[in-house]
């Protein structure tokens, strides 16, 4: 008798069932990474953990670009940093509990600046968290970020990720841009859909970011002040470089010959160097104008908050997305409420039909005074060349002619001294080429802002960092190398927070508060990750160094040997201390 093998018997009277097929099924985790790529997100920054390890794989897998970093905190400035630089939400991926905390500092700074992006949270399950019965990583994140951010979701079922992530990036870039928090549970993650089903939840939003133009009456209002100023001046701010408005504002600049002057990252929106920067005159303009232009400016603590050195006449045109920006500090004559954009396009239509009724002695005053002030500060860059250690104007003085003749590398900028020294030193002529501590004035976004810069644009970056920012952040440098990203980090190193001199009044052996390691060889640091480094400490070596390390678009570290006496407290706005060091007695 023939055998027969399994599967085949034909003793019995029954047909094997077939293979039962079940519907293609899929995650949270898959729907989350959908939703994002069909809404353009192509970059993801993180740091990855419980519950999101498989989610950063998937998404990497499907095409997005995960940048995974040492520190939420350098991912999350690294996803604010690309929101700025892009005008699309940058997105940060972060665990529960400390890992969403640790990002949600960049999230914060994010909204505080006007930086779009997204932070997506692992949270861990709700039941436990909600009675504080003490579970993995258990913390009300929802609740904790709210307060602090632009807007806060949380998504608890798969069926309602496409939506919460529309609303996020919604948030995120609409009217006045700012970080969204987007708290997505462990369940939701790894819940379980028909693929059938899940399809169908996807769906194309329709415009993303909307024109917002302003009402006519407030562009005549200001086009009527424009026209009757006689000494006008345009005060440019970074929500100007974000909105992309400098063919606009060069119109405007060009029609109208209103002299400007531009915050420190609208720093090349138009060049500082142009014939109506009066980059070098904000003394002036603040005391003789007589019609001042906000562009995306906000009149916070880094214009005085519309007092100090402002005169009290000075009728002020503000140009802003967010109507609760209008009059907070001082009354503001002429609100254009709207996108930069229309609002420009509107005004410049406006004054087309006006006569500008300028003072004709202003502009020459201006750029007389622009010449004499810039002819001192010069003096400034080469005095002590030749004393070594160098200070930090000699190291800008060396670096100033390299960054000027490759004005597509973008600057990130940190410290105290050395974020207000190289600002006040380097002239930008792009706009979007400059990225520092901003609004908060805060440290600790050098690394992440420099990978996000990179990342973002493909183009070089230099980073000139004091030596205590550069410590919040130095670990990432090694994502710099992992990525093998054109980023060149310099430090000036003066061996301290302000400066490496301060003295420890007990007498006892420890440093004093300010003081770091003014011999410390960051530049090995740079060794352990395989970057090419330098250590420099004369102008010329600076020079080269730097030279070579843009020219070779590879991952460099400069250590530039400063003086330790060189800077001074608190760099420029020492004046904020409440007591000078010298009144404590102990
Ligand atoms: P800076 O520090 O350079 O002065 P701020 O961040 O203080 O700049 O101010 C930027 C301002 O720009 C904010 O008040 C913000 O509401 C505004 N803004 C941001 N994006 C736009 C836009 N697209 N159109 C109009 N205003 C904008
Ligand atoms: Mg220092």
């Amino acid at each position: 008798m023939a055998t027969t093998t399994s599967g085949g018997c034909n003793c019995g009277s029954k047909e094997t069932p077939a293979t039962p097929t079940y519907p293609e099924q899929v995650t949270g985790m898959d729907i989350l990474v959908r939703a994002l790529k069909t809404v353009g997100i192509d970059t993801m920054y993180g740091l990855v953990g419980i519950p999101v390890t498989e989610l950063a794989y998937l998404a990497q897998a499907r095409g997005i670009r995960f940048v995974g970093f040492r520190h939420e905190q350098q991912a999350g400035m690294a996803a604010a940093t690309h929101g700025y630089l892009t005008g699309k939400p940058g997105v940060l991926l972060t665990v529960s509990s400390l890992g969403f905390m640790n990002g949600l500092t960049a999230t914060t700074n994010a909204t505080v600046n006007c930086y779009p992006m997204i932070q997506i949270s692992g949270s861990s399950v709700r039941e436990p968290i909600d009675l504080e019965q003490g579970t993995y990583e258990g913390l009300d994140q929802l609740n904790v970020a709210k307060g602090l951010v632009k807007a806060a979701y949380r998504v608890n079922k798969p069926e309602d990720i496409p939506t919460a992530v529309v609303r996020a990036y919604r948030a995120a870039i609409s009217g006045r841009p700012g970080g969204v928090y987007l708290d997505v549970t462990t369940p939701c993650l790894g819940a379980i859909m028909d693929k059938a089903d899940a399809d169908k939840l996807f769906y194309q939003p329709v415009d993303l970011c909307p024109a917002m133009p302003p009402a006519a009456e407030a562009v005549a209002r200001a086009a009527d002040m424009l026209a009757a100023a006689k000494k006008p001046a345009i005060i440019i701010g970074k929500g100007a470089a974000y909105a992309r408005v400098e063919s606009q504002l060069k119109q405007l600049v060009d029609t109208t010959g209103i002299p400007y002057y531009p915050m420190s990252m609208a720093k090349g929106v138009l060049p500082d160097t142009g014939a109506l920067s009066a980059l070098s005159c904000r003394s002036t303009i603040m005391e003789e104008a007589d019609v001042v232009i906000l562009a995306g400016a906000r009149l916070n603590w880094l214009l005085s908050r519309g007092h100090g050195k402002w005169s009290p006449d000075t009728k002020f045109i503000q140009l802003d997305i967010d109507p609760t920006e209008i009059d907070c500090n001082r009354a503001i004559a002429a609100p254009v409420v709207g996108d930069l954009a229309s609002s420009l396009d509107a005004l410049i239509d406006a004054m087309s039909t006006r006569k500008m009724s300028m003072d004709p002695t202003w502009v020459p005053g201006l750029q007389a005074q622009t010449k004499e002030k810039n002819a001192k500060f010069a003096t400034r860059l080469t005095a002590n060349a030749a004393v070594e250690p160098m200070d930090h104007w000699t190291a800008l003085g060396a670096i100033k002619p390299i960054m000027e003749s490759n004005p597509d590398v973008i600057l990130v900028n940190e410290g105290a001294n050395t974020l207000d020294d190289t600002r006040d030193t380097i002239d930008m002529s792009l706009p979007r080429h400059r990225i520092d501590c901003a609004t908060w004035a805060i440290m600790g976004m050098g690394m992440g802002s420099a990978v996000g810069a990179a990342v973002a644009t493909g183009k070089s970056v230099v980073a000139i960092e004091g030596d205590s920012a550069f410590g919040f952040s130095g670990m990432d440098f090694s994502t710099i190398c992992r990525f093998n990203l054109p980023v060149t980090v310099v430090i000036f190193n003066n061996g301290g927070i302000y400066n490496g001199i301060g003295v420890n009044m007990a007498g006892t052996s420890d440093p004093a508060p300010t003081t770091l390691d003014v011999r410390a060889r960051y530049d090995k640091l740079g060794d352990a990750f395989g970057a090419t480094t330098y250590y420099v400490t004369t102008p010329g070596e600076l020079s080269k160094a730097l030279t070579e390390a843009i020219a070779s678009r590879k991952p460099c570290l400069i250590d530039v040997q400063l003086a330790a006496d060189s800077g001074k407290e608190s760099g420029h706005i020492g004046y904020l201390n409440p007591a000078a060091l010298e009144k404590i007695t102990v």
